[in-house]
């Protein structure tokens, strides 16, 4: 049996990178600043105590009100479109399937993450529901208007998933089972399950046990970061946040004994370092677990600790995204892979007309995340343009159409065998 090599990947593009792929030394984030003591906590919010008045959308010229969880949540864009609290549309996508909820607070998320924009170090710049988190605003809406939205449409609400995420904050922990609770007592969790995006920092292993006996189905934990290093550096001390490697796989491993095989997963962020090699030994490590890695491209987020960094050149994330694939849906693993001395893919593991026909299925690359009900390597959590502008597509959220599938291939450099 012959395997497919595809030739060597090409130097390419970014004016700052000379490579085809973001090396360690370059992505080192900026220190934070300090921030001055009046615009530490959320101290302007609660100070200027604004009383909500229903749907909140974030503008940071006007004073943002006091709004915290579980009496309000923060959803993408996507999702309060598709929702129908805001209006708009968005680029060849009708809506997203999975409705994120995210927990919001004035004092906001006390973690630092390097490539993250709801950061601590933003505070003296915006108050915390104001900020961009994955290219787009967060509206914030009543938890108790979301719930009443989605169970007033039943069997025909557009989503297939709900997901809470948490953020670094002390009430994180008790306010994720109320607004679960709350949930569950009007939406049967077999109709539309319930993903927990968690904060392994606060955590203990009875509070996952708690979210498992509260219905939640699948359990991730956004590792972000590939290796020790990188953690370090860009969501540990090199950053002054409070996460450690060592607490997230606690908690990954807790998750894998309380929900089990395919019930749990780690998110993986491409491009901030690592190597193609690092990247699919970690993923390989998660499927071996049971578990599944929910792939994102790195793309710098305005007014992040990241922001002056390249984006992740195309052929580095096309050849993860096929790879981590592979490994996770079709039991290729990572020994059967060959990279080069850069760590890149060089050889995939299976041969030729296998490959031709993974790619141009396409599922491999459309947006990752929990399944929906479509089928298991379908995501519910489709995140329109989270990781990539719409002209040049990192994640689908949508199936590729052929002329998708050959930009893909051009990016891959890898000619369909006649
Ligand atoms: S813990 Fe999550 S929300 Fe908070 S800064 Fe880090 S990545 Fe962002």
């Amino acid at each position: 049996m012959s395997c497919y090599r595809p030739e060597a990947p090409a130097t390419s593009t970014p004016a700052a990178n000379p490579h085809d792929y973001n090396p360690f030394a370059l992505m080192q984030p900026r220190a934070p600043q300090a921030i001055p003591k009046e615009a530490r906590n959320g101290a302007r919010v609660i100070a200027n105590d604004v009383a909500p008045q229903g749907v909140y959308l974030p503008d940071y010229n006007v004073l943002t009100p006091s709004m915290r969880s579980p009496e309000y949540v923060q959803m993408s864009t996507a999702a309060a479109i598709t929702l129908g609290v805001t209006p708009g549309r968005m680029y060849r996508c009708e809506c997203t399937r999975c409705l994120n909820l995210l927990l919001t607070y004035p004092e906001g998320c006390r973690a630092n993450c390097a490539y993250c924009g709801l950061a601590r170090h933003r505070e003296a710049e915006r108050d915390y529901a104001d900020r961009n988190f994955i290219r787009v605003d967060w509206p914030a809406v009543p938890l108790d208007t979301t719930i009443d939205i989605v169970a007033r449409d039943g069997a025909a609400s557009p989503f297939h998933r709900m997901c809470i995420s948490m953020i670094t904050h002390p009430r994180s922990d008790a306010d994720t089972l109320t607004v679960l609770e709350r949930w569950t007592a009007r939406i049967d969790p077999s109709a539309i399950p319930v993903s927990i995006l968690s904060n392994p920092t606060t955590m203990t292993r009875d509070d996952v046990k708690r979210l498992r006996d509260l219905g939640a189905d699948i359990f991730t934990v956004a590792l972000d970061a590939a290796t020790p290093d990188l953690f370090e550096r860009t969501r540990g001390k090199g950053v002054q946040s409070p996460h450690s490697w060592a607490k997230y796989w606690e908690i990954l491993h807790a998750a894998r004994d309380i929900f089990g095989p395919q019930k749990f997963g780690a998110h993986i962020i491409i491009g901030m370092g690592e190597t193609e090699a690092e990247a699919l030994t970690l993923v390989q490590r998660i499927v071996d677990l049971g578990g599944h890695s929910h792939m994102f491209c790195f793309f710098p987020e305005q007014g992040s600790l990241m922001d002056h960094l390249p984006a992740t050149p195309r052929d580095q994330w096309r050849r993860v995204q096929l790879a981590r694939y592979l490994i996770d849906y079709r039991d290729v693993r990572v020994e059967h892979m060959r990279f080069d001395a850069a760590g890149r893919v060089i050889d995939y593991g299976i041969p030729k007309s296998e490959l031709d026909a993974v790619i141009d299925a396409g599922v491999a690359f459309r947006t990752s995340g929990c399944p929906g009900k479509v089928a298991e390597d379908v995501s519910a959590c489709d995140r329109p343009y989270g990781d990539s502008p719409p002209s040049n597509i990192a994640s689908y959220p949508f199936a590729p159409a052929k002329s998708d599938i050959a930009k893909i291939r051009r990016q891959l450099r890898i000619v369909r065998s006649q």
